[in-house]
């Protein structure tokens, strides 16, 4: 018996595995990942054993670092990133909810400040129990993530 792989194996880069499965856009949007010509193979609704589906992003020729993989927890807190080198899983990133991102994102708030002044948009981040939010440093208002867009 073969077993064949959903999305195919790659020589060198990052692959990010068990993503929520309706977060990928939002991630690869966060990350830039088109913007910045990255090969990039994804895999929607695969089946998995722990989550029943899940999304995975294989990014070839470019390792992502501690700081993004951080950031792929604000969407997907399941996600594992592994750094491939030769086709072997050479290092697993682990990953932290990070306390506040600046700049990626854009307040969804018409009257905050961050619309009309030149300044970098910054949330704070937290979690109580399964809810995330994000609360903008000008205006002080929380918001869940999926209501926060990426800057474009
Ligand atoms: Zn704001």
């Amino acid at each position: 018996m073969t077993k064949t792989l959903s999305v195919s194996a790659i020589q060198n880069g990052t692959v990010v595995d068990h993503i929520t499965t309706d977060q990928t856009l939002r991630i690869m949007h966060m990350l830039r990942l088109l913007d910045k010509k990255h090969t990039v193979t994804v895999g929607f609704n695969l089946p998995s054993k722990s989550m029943k589906l899940k999304d995975l992003i294989k990014i070839e020729n470019h390792e992502l670092t501690p700081e993004e993989a951080n950031q792929i927890t604000i969407f997907a807190p399941d996600a594992t990133i592994n750094i491939i080198k030769n086709y072997e899983v050479v290092k697993k990133l682990t990953t932290q909810l990070p306390e506040s991102i600046k700049s990626i994102f854009i307040c969804p708030n018409p009257n905050c400040i961050i619309h009309s002044e030149p300044v970098e948009s910054f949330f704070y981040i937290h979690e109580n129990g399964k809810v995330m939010k994000l609360t903008c440093k000008y205006c002080e208002k929380s918001f869940e993530r999926n209501q926060v867009k990426v800057k474009q």
